[in-house]
């Protein structure tokens, strides 16, 4: 196919070494291994943002999504203690908590007209028995059969699983009779058994999370999916991480959204570094151009602030989660975002950008233009 290209780009992307990807991307070919480590490794971050937007308006045209939604942590104390989360407390320790499951529906009650999702996500708390998470859902589901429940990384999956003597497939389908509608992407952290023995050793690996997400699919609960970067991984980890992810989506169509997730080093073991605004965008970009089967890349603003937030809408992002109200887990590590975005404020971070807001349920079913 040819494309009528403005001179100084066409000059830009051969000086920059994209062209080769840039003639990739507009045939829809797909990126290989090399090619995602070469855009990570780029300078040219305006050109990098330039194909990434190629893709997110083929996808989604000039729309961004947006949620009304509440994010409930419902416990912090945890058998493991990755190093690094800030958010993992051990039982009686200072700022440990669990939640009843009145506090939650406490929570919901005076929402339950307004919001449409609720984003459900905790540690592995040995306390707990599996009536908590299935009356837990359920209960939400009695406050308004409306809202879509979004809830359990594959990590809690696994844990009930293990905890309760049941098979991925046995949990998923009694939380879904309970109501479980999808499931969020956290706990991939990066597809690395290097990173995770140094970082995550306990914890379940590539094999185990991709098991889960498969068994969803299956069963037919969309899911989501992450990576959280910045920390310790290598940029060829990371698109080994994004190939993992392109490979199950190729296998099985059941992921909906895929959100890079920057590590943030206050108050954890590991006390890395933060991303910078750079490597947030280009996270975006590479993730958009990589997962060519994805149909939506998020970026969660309470992970990057609103500014890049707003900016990352030309650099392959099309979804920018929602108005939250409530969360600890980045929270805990510092960040330094409000804990709740009015739903006006989000149409005017994309008006501003100049996209079209688009009010979404979990499934991307359009509420309302903005
Ligand atoms: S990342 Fe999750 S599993 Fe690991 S310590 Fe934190 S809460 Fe526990």
């Amino acid at each position: 196919m040819k494309v009528e290209l403005y001179q100084p780009y066409e000059e830009r992307l051969v000086k920059s070494g994209l062209y080769d990807i840039f003639e990739k991307v507009i045939e829809s070919e797909r990126l290989s291994f090399e090619d995602g480590v070469r855009l990570y490794r780029t300078d040219d971050v305006l050109m990098l943002g330039y194909l990434a937007n190629m893709v997110r308006e083929k996808f989604n045209g000039n729309r961004t999504y947006f949620v009304k939604n509440h994010i409930i942590n419902y416990s912090n104390i945890c058998e493991l203690d990755c190093k690094f989360c800030s958010f993992y407390r051990k039982e009686g320790q200072a700022g440990a908590y669990r939640f009843t499951l009145e506090q939650i529906f406490d929570k919901i009650r005076p929402l339950k007209d307004d919001i449409v999702e609720v984003h459900i996500v905790g540690s592995l708390d040995p306390k707990l028995p599996w009536e908590y998470y299935v009356d837990m859902i359920r209960g939400i589901k009695e406050i308004n059969p409306r809202i879509n429940i979004k809830a359990f990384t594959a990590v809690e999956i696994d844990y009930f699983a293990r905890m309760f003597g049941k098979s991925y497939e046995e949990v998923l389908l009694e939380l879904k009779e309970a109501g479980l509608d999808t499931m969020p992407g956290g706990g991939a952290e990066v597809f690395s058994e290097r990173v995770r023995e140094k970082l995550f050793p306990d914890k379940i690996g590539a094999e185990e999370w991709l098991a889960v997400h498969r068994t969803a699919h299956k069963i037919g609960i969309k899911t989501n999916a992450t990576m959280l970067y910045g920390h310790m991984e290598t940029i060829e980890e990371r698109v080994v991480h994004l190939i993992k992810l392109r490979d199950l989506q190729d296998e099985t169509n059941g992921f909906l959204t895929f959100i890079p997730l920057p590590y943030h080093p206050k108050n954890n073991k590991y006390a890395g570094e933060w991303t910078t605004g750079l490597q947030n965008l280009k996270s975006f970009a590479v993730a958009r151009l990589m997962l060519d089967n994805f149909p939506h890349i998020k970026c969660f603003w309470i992970s990057t602030g609103v500014k890049v937030a707003q900016v990352s809408q030309s650099f392959g992002v099309d979804d920018l989660d929602g108005t939250v109200r409530e969360e600890r887990i980045y929270h805990m590590a510092g960040a330094d975002t409000s804990q709740y975005l009015p739903k006006n404020q989000i149409i005017k971070l994309i008006k501003d950008a100049g996209r079209t807001p688009v009010e979404r349920d979990a499934y991307y079913n359009v509420i309302a233009e903005y």
